[in-house]
C-alpha cells in the first residue's frame, strides 16, 4: 500500500521570487539592442534555474518566440508554452532515438557535425538548424567543412555560432564575426544568429537576424553596456528555523570555524548548499532584512546557515530573510560567475 500523502504541501521555508515585469522588460530591452535582428531566448538549465513553467508565459507574451534548450529532456517543459517549431535543441541528434524524438515533437535539432548532418538527413530530414564552429572550439562544423556536399538542400532555419569571449574586449570577437559572415556566404539558411547577452552589447554587427540572450534575461549583466538597461529578476528568501543566544566562546557550525566573541542572537536559517548557496559564501557573505546586513557566521551547511541577527534583533523564527541576488554584485562577494548563481539555485525553491 503506498502511503497517503496530504493533497496540499504545508508553506514553504524557502522561496524564489520572480519579477516577472522585470524578466518582460529584460526580453524587451535586449530586443531593442539588438536593432533589426529579433531576441529569442535561451531556456536551457530550467530557465538557468529560474523555472521554465515560471518564466515561459512572461516570456513568449513579451513577444518572444524563438527559444533554445541543450538537452531533449528539457523540450517537454518548453512546448507546454510554445509551439514546438519556436524551439531549438542545442546538443543535436546524438543518436536515431534523439532524431526520431525530434520529429516527432516537431522541434528543431541544431545539427553540430558532419556526423548529425548525415544522421537527420538519413532519417528523413526536414527543417533543422546548423550550428558553425567560429573559435569556441565547442560544438559545430569546423570552418573547413562549410563546402561539404552533405550540407546541399538542407532545410536550414537558423545558421548560428556561438562567441567565446564577448563578455570581454577580445580580438576574437571580431575573428568570430569575420569567420561568421564567411560561413553564412556558402551556406543557405532563412535566418543568421550569432550573439548571446554580451554578444547584443557588442552592436548591430554582431546581430544578423536572430539574437540568444540567456543570462541578461534573468539580470545577469555580462559587459558594464548592459548596466542600467537589465534588472534584478530572481530575489530568493529563506525563513528562519530557529533562533539561539550564543555566549562568548561558543562555536557555530561544522569545524567550529567562527567563534562568538561575545554574547550574541543568531538565526538558523533554511538555506544551504544544496540550494546553490555553495560553500564559497563562507566568511564572506551577509543576508539581508530590508537595510539591515546578517553576517553568514561559519560553515554553509547542505541545508542551513546561521547569520548574526544583531541587525535586526526584531526577527523571529519563521520570519524571511532575503539573499543577496544582486547578480554582478553576488558574483564579485562569491567568486561564482552570474551563471552559476543562477543554475545551481537547486529545486527546493518554490513560488
Ligand atoms: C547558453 C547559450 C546562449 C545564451 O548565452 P548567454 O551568455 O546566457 O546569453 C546562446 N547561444 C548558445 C549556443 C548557448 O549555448
Amino acid at each position: 500500500m503506498m502511503p497517503e500523502y496530504p493533497a496540499q504541501l504545508p508553506p514553504p521555508s524557502l522561496r524564489l521570487r520572480i519579477d516577472h515585469r522585470a524578466l518582460a522588460e529584460n526580453w524587451q530591452a535586449l530586443n531593442q539592442l539588438s536593432g533589426s535582428a529579433v531576441a529569442g531566448a535561451a531556456v536551457k538549465a530550467n530557465a538557468y534555474g529560474l523555472g521554465v513553467a515560471e518564466v515561459l508565459p512572461t516570456l513568449v507574451q513579451a513577444g518572444a518566440r524563438s527559444f533554445f534548450v541543450a538537452h531533449w529532456s528539457e523540450v517537454p517543459g518548453v512546448i507546454a508554452h510554445a509551439p514546438p517549431q519556436s524551439v531549438s535543441v542545442l546538443h543535436g541528434p546524438l543518436s536515431e532515438a534523439d532524431a526520431s524524438f525530434a520529429r516527432r515533437a516537431g522541434v528543431k535539432p541544431v545539427l553540430n557535425s558532419l556526423r548529425q548532418v548525415r544522421l537527420w538527413r538519413d532519417s528523413g530530414g526536414g527543417i533543422c538548424d546548423l550550428m558553425i564552429d567560429t573559435g569556441i572550439n565547442r560544438l559545430g562544423l569546423s570552418m573547413s567543412e562549410i563546402g561539404d556536399p552533405a550540407l546541399q538542400n538542407l532545410e536550414i532555419d537558423v545558421l548560428m555560432s556561438h562567441l567565446a569571449s564577448a563578455d570581454e574586449d577580445s580580438d576574437l570577437n571580431a575573428v568570430q564575426l569575420e569567420r561568421f559572415r564567411q560561413a553564412a556566404q556558402s551556406i543557405n539558411a532563412r535566418r543568421l544568429s550569432l550573439a548571446n547577452s554580451a554578444g547584443i552589447a557588442l552592436g548591430p554587427d554582431y546581430a544578423f537576424d536572430l539574437t540568444r540572450p540567456g543570462l541578461a534575461l534573468y539580470g545577469g549583466v555580462p559587459r558594464a553596456e548592459l548596466a542600467g538597461r537589465i534588472a534584478q529578476v530572481a530575489a530568493p528568501q529563506a525563513a528562519i528555523l530557529q533562533r539561539r543566544l550564543l555566549q562568548a566562546g561558543d562555536s557555530v557550525g561544522y569545524n567550529a570555524v567562527f567563534t562568538a566573541p561575545r554574547q550574541m542572537e543568531v538565526g538558523v536559517v533554511s538555506l544551504g548548499y544544496a540550494d546553490g548557496f555553495l560553500r564559497c559564501w563562507t566568511g564572506k557573505g551577509a543576508l539581508k532584512s530590508g537595510s539591515a546586513s546578517l553576517p553568514l557566521l561559519g560553515k554553509v551547511s547542505m541545508d542551513m546557515v546561521v547569520i548574526d541577527l544583531s541587525a535586526a534583533q526584531h526577527l523571529r523564527e519563521g520570519d524571511w530573510v532575503e539573499i543577496p541576488y544582486n547578480l554582478p554584485e553576488a558574483a564579485r562577494i562569491s567568486g561564482l560567475s552570474q551563471y552559476e548563481l543562477l543554475t545551481t539555485l537547486g529545486p527546493r525553491y518554490r513560488a
